[in-house]
């Protein structure tokens, strides 16, 4: 544990604080340390890259992963609000055919009862 953090990021798995330091030897490569997912060591260019992308100073305030969603929910749920009214809508037609469907039957039934209350009366008469 001689390497002192030089900086920190937000894990890209568990979202967590994760300490990066550097190695003193050869090609001082840096490494991540996360309380959750461990010491990573990757030393490709483009994982190297990210970390030195990513990494604030040690003193420095990370950008909050929930501070990051908190700014996205209007867009999350604008995809949610665009396909709603579509399934709504096949919903109204159905409910609105079956609505026509229950009011042919409900004429059919008042004509069908007001013939047989003419047969019925007529034959009193
Ligand atoms: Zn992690």
């Amino acid at each position: 544990m001689a390497n002192p953090a030089i900086g920190k990021l937000r894990c890209n798995t568990c979202d967590d604080v994760a300490e990066v330091r550097q190695q003193c030897n050869g090609e001082r490569l840096l490494y991540t340390i996360c309380p959750n997912c461990g010491m990573d060591r990757r030393s490709g260019a483009k994982v190297q890259a990210m970390w030195r992308e990513q990494m604030v100073g040690v003193d420095d305030e990370l950008p909050e992963g929930s501070a990051e969603s908190g700014e996205t929910p209007e867009n999350t749920w604008l995809p949610d609000e665009q396909t709603c009214p579509e399934s709504e809508n096949q919903e109204t037609e159905k409910a609105g055919t079956g609505t026509w469907v229950g009011l042919g039957i409900a004429t059919v039934l008042a004509v069908g009862l007001a013939f047989l209350g003419v047969r019925y009366s007529g034959g009193r008469g």
